[in-house]
């Protein structure tokens, strides 16, 4: 029996364990630091003109972002129907209303053709997903922002060490939050940062993850309004360092894997693969869509027949509006079809930076076989 080959494992050295029972013995565990070192690496890596802040994960950052863009209760929010459900609701958290447009077959972004028609006098920003790491259209996306004056979150959850035309997702643009969750393409075991060109919206960041605090001139503390409580500690902070230093490697890696799994469905019908993109894909996750009902097969009953032959099978995502809460809060799964499509049959293969290449192989036959 071969070992299980999970969908996904984050890649931790033996030298990042040492650095962190360094952080363990220095005494200084809190944010300290090591994230003042963390947000400076990841500042260089993104070119160096850029605000840095990093927090306890891309929800909170989200919601902090969406707070610094002034979106309030009765606000609405522009997301894409298929996204994981924090996507929506950070927006439902602060009491405004997610509005959902659909995605594309393909790229599984949102539809950008299809966001006009969606904003109102209420819209006050538009909140893409970069998905599976492929960059969404982003001359489309400021184009349209611009048009409509709205702000731009953008939720880069799976694009750290993405580019588009070349140039780092979060290297430009309003507010850009990463994930840094083990699932992700590095982490700091739970964490996120936010990415902004704006000083003055750096500083309120700095407020919103530590309780609202600012300190004057004389180095006096006082309390602006009641912030959150989501700064990272200086050990996640360590991880991530150590995560940064080793990020283009993995992602080569996972480009390269993406690439062979091109390969191996070769000529193959049964699935709708994932768009291609170009090199500047980070290929957080690699999923195909199959027709589980055509088939007279359950999805769950897939992964069932997959996890018997040692391999793991995510889904990511179900349809946002096809969610418990978000249906009863009014919402049609049918109003954004093809995310209700995807939502329904997608399935994420194995895919991360030390898997091997006759992994990508088994997978597939395996996936042919279960599907005869
Ligand atoms: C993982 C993820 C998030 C949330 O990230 P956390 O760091 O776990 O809070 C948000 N949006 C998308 C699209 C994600 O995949």
């Amino acid at each position: 029996m071969k070992p299980f080959l999970p969908f996904t494992r984050p890649s931790i050295d033996e030298e990042s364990i040492a650095a962190v029972a360094d952080v363990f013995r220095s005494g200084q565990l809190a944010s300290g630091p090591k994230v003042a070192a963390f947000e400076a690496a990841l500042a260089a890596y993104l070119g160096g003109n850029r605000h840095l802040r990093v927090m306890t994960s891309a929800t909170a950052g989200l919601e902090m972002a969406l707070e610094v863009a002034g979106v309030g209760a009765g606000d609405e929010v522009i997301v894409p129907a298929m996204s994981f459900a924090a996507s929506a609701n950070v927006i439902a958290r602060l009491r405004a209303k997610p509005v959902f447009v659909d995605i594309d077959l393909h790229t599984r972004n949102i539809d950008l053709d299809r966001v006009p028609a969606a904003i109102t006098a209420k819209t006050r920003a538009i909140m893409p997903v970069h998905f599976a790491g492929l960059p969404v259209d982003m001359d489309g996306l400021y184009g349209l922002a611009a048009e409509h004056g709205l702000r731009v979150v953008e939720d880069a959850a799976h694009a750290i060490g993405s580019t588009y035309h070349g140039k780092p997702i979060g290297s430009f643009g309003d507010l850009v939050v990463f994930s840094f969750h083990p699932n992700k393409n590095m982490t700091t075991i739970e964490g996120g940062a936010i990415s902004t060109g704006d000083a003055l919206a750096a500083e309120l960041l700095e407020q919103y993850r530590f309780h609202g605090i600012k300190r004057n001139a004389a180095g006096e503390v006082d309390v602006m309004f009641p912030g959150a409580k989501s700064n990272l500690t200086d050990v996640a902070a360590q991880i991530g360092i150590d995560q940064l230093r080793r990020l283009d490697g993995f992602n080569a890696r996972r480009l390269d894997l993406a690439g062979r799994y091109f390969d191996a469905f070769q000529g193959f019908t049964g699935a709708v693969m994932p768009a291609r993109g170009d090199s500047g894909h980070s290929w957080h996750m690699f999923q195909i869509l199959i027709d589980f009902a055509a088939r007279g097969m359950t999805r769950v009953g897939f992964q069932k027949a997959m996890a018997e032959r040692g391999i793991g099978i995510g889904v990511h995502y179900p349809s946002i509006p096809s969610l418990k809460f978000y249906r009863e809060a009014g919402y049609r799964e049918e109003d954004t079809p093809v995310a209700a499509r995807v939502g329904r049959e997608t399935v994420t293969l194995p895919l991360f930076p030390a898997m091997r290449d006759e992994d990508v192989e088994r997978v597939v036959s395996e996936i042919k076989a279960v599907l005869k």
